[in-house]
Parts: C-alpha cells; structure tokens; sequence
C-alpha cells in the first residue's frame, strides 16, 4: 500500500511517499520570504507553495524510487493552518487523485504531529501523553489510539513556537527565532527570573510572559541603551528556561493526574535542547519512558501527513471530491 501524501498548511511545502507504514522518502521545501517580514505572510506562502508543489512531489517520488503509477491513495493536510496554503495542497492532492482514480484521505495536521512518532523506529505504547508544541498550538494530548486522541490542556493565548518567535522580535533576531534563541542560551545564564503564570489545569498560557519581557527590555534599555548586547546570551537563556518550566510543569502534573508514564514530545519546539534534555531529566526522575522524533519529523513534514493516512486508509475513511481545506479543527 503507497501512499504519496501532501502537506501545506504553513510556509513549508512538503511531500512524501509512505508504504505500509513507513517513509520511503520525505522532501520539503521552507520558504525564505518570510525572514524578510519576521513571520510567515500568507499570500506570500500561497503563492511559494503553488511554485514549489510540483518540484517538490516529483523530487519525493523520485526519492522513493517508485513510479506514479504505484500510488494507491493520496493523502493531504486539510487543516488546521492558512487556508491560501491548505487550498494549495488540497488542490493539487484532489487534481492528483482524480486524474488516477485514486481514494483521498483528509489529515488533521495536528494529530499527524503526534503521530509522526510513528514513522520512527521506536515508538510510544498506548495510551501515551502527548506535548505538542509548534509554531501556532501548545497542547496536551491523551492518545488512546492511532485516531483516537483528546486535548486535555491547550494554550488559552499565544503557542510556545510564538513565545520565542515574538521574543526573537523584541531582540532583533531573525524569523524564525526559536532555533536562534537556543544556541544563544547555551552560551548564557538564566539569571533574569519572569513568573510563570499562574493558568488552572492543564492550560498553558504565554501572553503574560511576553508582556514581562517586553516591560523588562524596555526598562533596561532605558538605563543601558546596550543592554540587549551585553546580555543577550543571558535573556534568551532566562527566556527559554521560563517557557521550558512552564512546558515541563504542566506534562508533569498530566501524567500525575492520568498515572501515564508513555511521555512523548511533538512539533517545531521540540528542537529545543533545553527541552529535550529538560524531559529526559524529568523522565529519569519519574520512571517516564519518553520519546522525541527527529527533528526532520518534529517541524511541518509531509511524512506525518502520510502516516496518519496509512491508519485511516486501513479504517476505510476516505473523502470526496468536495473537501474543502478547513482554518480550524480540532483533534
Ligand atoms: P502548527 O503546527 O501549530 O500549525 P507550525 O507547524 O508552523 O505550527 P512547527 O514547524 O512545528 O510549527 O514549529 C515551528 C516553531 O518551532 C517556530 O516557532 C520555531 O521558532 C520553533 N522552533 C524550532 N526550533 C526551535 C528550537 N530549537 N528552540 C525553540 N523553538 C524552536
Ligand atoms: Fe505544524
């Protein structure tokens, strides 16, 4: 069973062959027009994925070494994400589809986050707790089944991708300033406290810590026109240990309150290093068997498009020709 699947809800264009459940190839291509504006503009990205989506689909089949005429079904990113990209993509997967007669399968684009684990060697038992954190969502997730998962916490504001992104701006780094911030901090000290914020439950919240940076900034700038110079390695290390504790804190108390010990990280953030060692250390500590795929399948990839197909292809869940793309979806 091959399956070419297609992802395009943001500003990279990905496709990828899947067979029986395993990646035989997975090619994106990141658009750069976007580090101009420090953030992704969405008719700039439409129009990217509209030059990219060909190259990129032929450079995937070629990758996997198979021929067009293998691909069984097609699977594709219908939400959530920017509806002037996912219509790139759903159009293409429709067009692809229809010319082969081949069955479509609609993907939510989060829960190919966390299935993506699945396309590596080691993989997580159910039920696991899922920590998806990407550019827009920071959410937990109970995952009972390959389809069957519930949000049990999610970010009531910004995401934890936007917390570093919008912090990079306050900086003057580059877009996107998750990476950046990372590497500055290994060579600083978190010697600058913000608060957590105090969210009931399982909730994150982010806003809040972006506002007491920007106050912070401001009011050392205005003593120091040089402060942000002197101390950048050490803002951004003290930045990201705030975002990591609050990440860290509300994993903690979800697998407290669930008894689940299977503790898996998802999406773009789980790049970051404090992160990933900051988990291992908690799972060390509380007997978590915890599971982080590479990077290449943490960020936006169209592998995880076509695992999460894989499943639903062997549920028998198919859609039309009259799907649409779709801003907003839950899980
Ligand atoms: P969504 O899936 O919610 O629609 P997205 O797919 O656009 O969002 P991802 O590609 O999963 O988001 O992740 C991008 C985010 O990850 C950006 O905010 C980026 O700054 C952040 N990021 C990437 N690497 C790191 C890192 N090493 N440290 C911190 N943040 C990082
Ligand atoms: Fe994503």
């Amino acid at each position: 069973l091959t399956i070419l699947a297609i992802e395009s809800s943001c500003d990279d264009t990905s496709a990828a062959i899947v067979r029986d459940g395993a990646v035989l190839s997975n090619k994106t291509a990141n658009q750069e027009i976007h580090q101009l504006y420090g953030g992704v503009v969405p008719e700039a990205a439409s129009r990217a994925h509209q030059i990219n989506i060909l190259p990129v689909v032929e450079g995937a089949i070629r990758a996997a070494g198979i021929s067009k005429t293998e691909i069984d079904a097609v699977a594709f990113t219908r939400g959530p994400g920017l509806i002037g990209s996912l219509i790139v993509g759903v159009s293409f997967a429709k067009g692809f589809a229809l010319s082969r007669n081949l069955p479509l399968i609609e993907v939510n684009h989060m829960m190919a986050h966390v299935l993506a684990h699945f396309a590596e060697a080691t993989k997580p038992n159910f039920p696991f707790l899922c920590l998806t954190v990407s550019g827009g969502h920071t959410q937990i997730l109970i995952v009972r089944d390959y389809l069957e998962m519930e949000v049990i916490g999610q970010t009531i504001d910004d995401a934890a991708g936007e917390a570093f992104d919008k912090t990079g701006k306050m900086l003057g780094l580059d877009y996107p300033a998750g990476p950046i911030i990372d590497k500055l901090a290994r060579e600083g000290q978190a010697r600058f406290t913000f608060p957590e914020p105090k969210i009931p439950g399982l909730n994150f919240s982010f806003s809040g810590l972006k506002t007491s940076i920007l106050y912070f900034i401001k009011k050392q700038v205005a003593e120091n026109p040089n402060f942000i110079a002197e101390n950048l390695a050490d803002i951004c290390a003290s930045v990201q240990a705030r975002i990591v504790s609050i990440l860290l804190h509300k994993l903690t108390k979800a697998a407290e309150e669930t008894g689940i010990r299977e503790i898996a990280l998802a999406g773009g953030v789980s790049a970051n290093s404090a992160l990933r060692s900051g988990l291992q250390e908690e799972g060390l500590k509380r007997g978590w068997n915890t599971y982080i795929p590479k990077f290449e399948y943490c960020t936006d990839n169209a592998a995880m498009i076509g695992i999460t197909g894989y499943y639903k292809y062997l549920k028998g869940e198919f859609v039309g020709q009259e799907v649409t793309p779709v801003a907003r979806w839950e899980v």
